[in-house]
């Protein structure tokens, strides 16, 4: 590394700030999607407030290095995974919730924080922070933020996004601008607070976040069924979304459920072609009628069986498949963990089509996700030591990708571009629209030094 500019960092920051050792700069190198390209960092920085991070980005901007902001480096595309020569800029250290608004109902928090402690801090208060990525024990709201993280609860309550009030970003040339507010509304200028959500670090680096709060909803009601077909399971899902509003409607394929029965047999009809989850959350004489509601929507599609409960403890049990079932996929081999999202009455095509796929480049597809949204998780499992076998998987997931651009959706639907995508994006947006990211990039970062390489 340049000795500049190690001194022009150290001139700015703490010395625990500033981090050389080659084994934690590998440690840092890579987020989670095992299978996204990753360089080699410079340097790892650590600061502590906004004022040091203006500092990391002016020094960055004066000798012309990338910089890769990382949160807990859970993402699934290659986010946060270094490139060649970068600064990492870790946020973990800005760590703190800064207010907590029990009456105009929001937080005010620092990126680092992890997304399960603002939920603590708002359940102690008898409120709810309602984004809910399965990563909410260890992944960060700058994070969360940065890829528009989506969850479980989304098909009720909405992704990252529809839960943030007011941003404060720091650009590339240090500079610090405030988006949006405190308010519920606020359609004061351009929706600048929208446009660095899920812009994955290429546009600047969130050091503060307004967040909405909400009181705690009742407790809520599972049901589970089965269905024969992917067109029943689809069916049943157009039905309950016509007229209900489940707080979680998830989905699981067969090759998923046999997987989950393999590593933890829960009993589950590993025949169904699918197995639909769904809760209700709404309390009450509402809760009951829209579990019936939901129930009947199941029985008229063609289900197999259905069953529910009201017992928090015993609902968790039925959900601890659809938990479970990344990690049963990912003991049947390397996995390949794919997002995406269809409008949810193309749902048993893009189910289908993954099916059609997975036979046609012998691949093993186990396919999960939130049927409520039309976001689904084909997750590819291959043997990554047989190159046969990795091209094949690599053909069924640009194959997945020509399916659901056919469908009229979308190449990711919460994980984000990342490394892994970036080159679907322009097929999605087509060209003027790229252009027109290109232009934003350009006039926000016109050195080019936020998360090159990424996302565009
Ligand atoms: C087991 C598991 C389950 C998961 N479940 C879900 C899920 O249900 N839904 C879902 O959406 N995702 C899920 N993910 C993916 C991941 O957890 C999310 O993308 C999460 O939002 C990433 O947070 P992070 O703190 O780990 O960010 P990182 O991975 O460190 O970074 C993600 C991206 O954000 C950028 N970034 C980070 N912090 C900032 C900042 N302060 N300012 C600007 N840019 C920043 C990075 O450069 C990178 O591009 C899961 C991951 C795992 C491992």
């Amino acid at each position: 590394m340049s000795a500049d500019l190690l001194q022009a960092l150290a001139a700015v920051l703490p010395p625990d700030g500033l981090v050389t050792d080659p084994d934690v700069l590998e440690a840092h190198r890579h987020d989670q999607a095992g299978w996204a390209m990753a360089g080699t960092p410079r340097i790892l920085v650590r600061p502590g407030s906004t004022a040091e991070v203006q500092a990391v980005l002016r020094v960055a901007s004066a000798h012309r290095v990338p910089v890769v902001a990382r949160g807990a480096g859970s993402g699934l595309s290659g986010g946060a995974n270094a490139v060649d020569g970068c600064i990492l800029l870790s946020l973990t250290r800005m760590n703190r919730i800064l207010e907590l608004d029990t009456q105009s109902l929001f937080a005010v928090v620092q990126p680092g924080v992890v997304n399960g402690s603002l939920k603590a801090a708002a359940a102690e208060r008898g409120l709810w922070y309602a984004p809910d990525p399965a990563s909410w024990e260890f992944s960060t709201l700058g994070g969360n933020l940065a890829t528009n993280a989506g969850g479980l609860c989304c098909v009720k309550y909405g992704v990252t996004g529809d839960s943030v009030l007011g941003l404060e970003v720091v650009l590339a040339d240090g500079s610090v601008v405030r988006t949006g507010g405190r308010t519920v509304k606020n359609v004061a200028g351009y929706d600048l607070t929208r446009l660095f959500i899920g812009s994955e670090g290429t546009l600047g680096i969130i050091t503060e976040a307004t967040l909405r709060l909400r009181p705690r909803p009742p407790r809520a009601t599972t049901l589970v069924a089965a269905f024969p077909s992917l067109v029943a399971a689809g069916a049943a899902v157009l039905d309950i979304m016509k007229d209900t509003r489940p707080s979680l409607l998830e989905l699981m394929d067969r090759a998923t459920v046999r997987a989950v029965e393999k590593h933890r047999p829960m009993g589950l009809d590993a025949d169904a072609a699918v197995l639909l989850m769904a809760r209700s959350d709404a309390g009450g004489e509402q809760g009951v009628a829209e579990c019936a509601r939901m129930a009947a929507a199941c029985e008229a599609a063609g289900s197999t069986f259905v069953i529910q409960s009201s017992d928090e403890a015993e609902g968790e049990l039925l959900m601890g498949a659809r938990r479970f079932a990344f990690s049963a996929l990912e003991k049947e081999g390397t996995t390949l963990l794919d997002d995406v999202c269809v409008p949810i009455a193309r749902l048993p095509e893009l189910l289908a089509g993954v099916e059609r796929i997975a036979e046609a480049r012998r691949v093993l597809i186990g396919t999960f996700g939130h049927a409520g949204d039309g976001n689904m998780h084909p997750t590819l499992v291959f043997n990554r030591e047989d190159p046969d076998e990795v091209a094949r998987a690599q053909a069924a997931f640009d194959d997945i990708l020509q399916v659901v651009l056919d469908l009229g959706g979308s190449i990711t639907g919460e994980h984000g571009v990342g490394v892994l995508k970036r080159p679907f994006l322009e097929r999605q947006l087509g060209s003027e629209t790229t252009k027109l990211h290109h232009t934003l990039k350009a006039a926000m970062d016109p050195l080019g030094i936020l998360n090159p390489g990424k996302l565009l």
